[in-house]
């Protein structure tokens, strides 16, 4: 067997989203700063850097002003200024402007840009490049390396070339062992090594459950007369049920592009809800199709967010690494923004780990870096938001959102309030029997504004090679069939946004299916499966979506 190649860098961080550029250029500014050497590498699964970000994406330039401060100067993609925002409560045809100025000024869109996050990251990567951070996209990490005393001393990427039974094609070729003085892991929502040390170390002990949603998007060229760029529209109500959390969002920005997505909190009770089906749905109503009417859909795409807020973010530090980003779960959800908080704790770990390494030390707990999470903007901003998510799930839409209104009201102007709602129970916990569950209706896709899904997954342009062991690792085979069949009637063949799951009749008998190679990296399954018996492990390096301007 070919032996394992090791390299040693001052840190190694895992993932080239927001997080991982950006804590990757903070360290490197550091470093010229003080006239240091310090080796930096990011580590991406994508083919390329961008290839599986996906988000809206009205971006709060809070954190870019920070970072590089002549962002705009340096040719950023981001050029889109918010112009209109634009808020309904929405009915099957009609729906209710909620106007701006009920909402608290945190909500504002203003001063913000919209633009697609994966054409951001790439632009952040080729900076990151110049300043010399050494990044290895297509590369998937797997394993995290533990030192004597248990300390992270690094990771170990995914083996290459293996077949689907285990044995070794001639293309095998070993993963490779990346070692650091400190490891950030940047893997965004659900990230699966992020998950593994969050249980080994009790990083959530005191947080309790994240919570997370589902976003579905899809990107369209519409007619320049109906472009208005600029315009940022949000619908919440129809087609979900009050009490489903979730709505809609479409940005209008660049040459004649829309941006529109659905969002359902992960914490539907209904096993029959399919996510895609109500996105296709959502479409259709007058306030969507009016802005997509005589356009073209040319990509499609799907990812989880978080949803804990502040109460939900685990311990940031442990020996040898750090969560930074979405791996922790710094998105504020009535903002429905993370990217900019994304940033600004790469930008702290990066600091911490800088000046740790500086002082001659390495592998131990970075406590600096929650440090000044707890004493920056990213603490103020959660802090004023954190009981939105809460009382939604607790009220549903139309009380639960009045009240979240209120609750962001009152901590905006008592900023020394403390009551904090906990959330109630896990994601996967929150599925009633499909016995006692009414089914859904969705209509037949039009084929204008609605889509079906193996036609929206080919926009997605996800690829993975086939013969490789399913990545999708379930811990016991039989429970999709035996437990999750008979009690929710599976739902992970109507979660899934790309069709990965089906249960098949065959002679009288039933069987669960996995088409692995649809899959869009979007770890709904992970969080959602009733049974936590879906385990999504990275396949090979450079497999999965491909999506260009998401
Ligand atoms: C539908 C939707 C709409 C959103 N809208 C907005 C918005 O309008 N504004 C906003 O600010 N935010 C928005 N967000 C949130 C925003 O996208 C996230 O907060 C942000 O992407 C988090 O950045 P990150 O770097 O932590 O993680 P990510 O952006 O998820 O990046 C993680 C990177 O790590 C890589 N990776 C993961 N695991 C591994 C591994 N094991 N090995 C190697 N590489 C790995 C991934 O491929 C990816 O490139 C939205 C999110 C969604 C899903
Ligand atoms: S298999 Fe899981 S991670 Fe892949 S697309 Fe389906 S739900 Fe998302």
């Amino acid at each position: 067997m070919p032996e394992r190649e090791t390299m040693e860098f001052d840190v190694v961080i895992v993932g080239a989203g927001p997080a991982g550029l950006a804590a990757a250029i903070r360290l490197k500014q550091l470093a010229a700063e003080h006239n240091q050497e310090l080796s930096v590498v990011v580590l991406e699964k994508g083919a390329e850097v961008g290839a599986h970000i996906l988000s809206g994406a009205v971006i709060d330039p809070v954190a870019l002003d920070r970072l590089l401060p002549d962002w705009r100067e340096r040719g950023s993609p981001l050029t889109t200024q918010v112009t209109e925002d634009r808020f309904y409560y929405v009915s099957e045809t009609g729906g209710i402007p909620i106007p701006t100025w009920l909402m608290p000024p945190l909500m504002s869109n203003h001063g913000c840009y919209i633009g697609s996050l994966g054409s951001l990251t790439r632009w952040l990567g080729e900076q990151a490049e110049g300043l010399g951070v050494d990044i290895y996209p297509g590369i998937a990490v797997t394993q995290a390396i533990f030192g004597p005393g248990g300390e992270i001393e690094g990771v170990i990427t995914g083996d290459m070339g293996v077949a689907r039974d285990g044995t070794h094609k001639h293309s095998y070729t070993p993963g490779i062992a990346l070692t650091g003085k400190y490891t950030l892991l940047a893997e965004g929502a659900r990230g699966s090594l992020s998950k593994e040390l969050i249980k080994r170390f009790n990083l959530d002990a005191d947080s309790g459950p994240q919570k997370f949603g589902i976003g579905l998007k899809e990107l369209w060229e519409v007619p320049k007369e109906k472009h208005r760029p600029g315009l940022v529209q949000h619908t919440m109500g129809w087609p979900l049920a009050d009490n489903t959390g979730g709505g809609s969002f479409l940005y209008h920005f660049g040459d004649n592009l829309v941006s529109v997505g659905f969002v359902v909190h992960l914490d539907y009770d209904n096993p029959y809800l399919n996510p895609f089906r109500e996105f296709q749905r959502a479409k259709l109503h007058p306030r969507i199709s009016e802005h997509l009417a005589g356009g073209k859909r040319i990509a499609y795409g799907a990812r989880a967010l978080t949803e804990g807020g502040w109460q939900a973010i685990p311990r940031l530090a442990f020996p040898g690494g750090a969560l930074i980003g979405c791996a922790a779960g710094f998105m504020n959800v009535p903002r429905i923004k993370g990217s900019h908080n994304a940033m600004l704790s790469g930008m702290l770990a990066a600091e911490a780990a800088f000046a740790a390494i500086k002082a001659g030390r390495s592998r131990d707990v970075l406590d600096a870096y929650p440090q000044s999470v707890r004493g920056s903007s990213m603490s103020t901003e959660l802090r004023k938001v954190r009981n939105v998510k809460p009382l939604w799930s607790r009220f549903g839409t139309r009380l639960g959102v009045m009240l979240g209104g209120a609750d962001m009201w009152l901590n905006t102007l008592f900023p020394f309030l403390r009551h904090t709602l906990r959330h109630l129970k896990p994601d996967y916990a929150s599925l009633k029997k499909a016995a006692v569950a009414k089914k859904i209706d969705y209509p037949k896709p039009d084929g204008v504004l609605s889509f079906d899904i193996l036609s929206s997954v080919f926009l997605s342009g996800t690829n993975h090679a086939e013969n490789q062991p399913v990545h999708l690792v379930l811990a016991d085979p039989a429970i999709p069939i035996e437990e999750n069949f008979p009690n929710y009637a599976e739902p992970a063949q109507r979660y899934c946004p790309a069709q990965v799951y089906e249960v098949v009749e065959e002679g009288g008998t039933v069987r669960f299916q996995i088409n692995a190679q649809n899959c869009v990296h979007c770890k709904t399954c992970d969080v959602k499966d009733p049974a936590q018996n879906i385990n999504w492990v990275p396949p090979e390096g450079g497999d999965g979506p491909n999506y260009v301007n998401m």
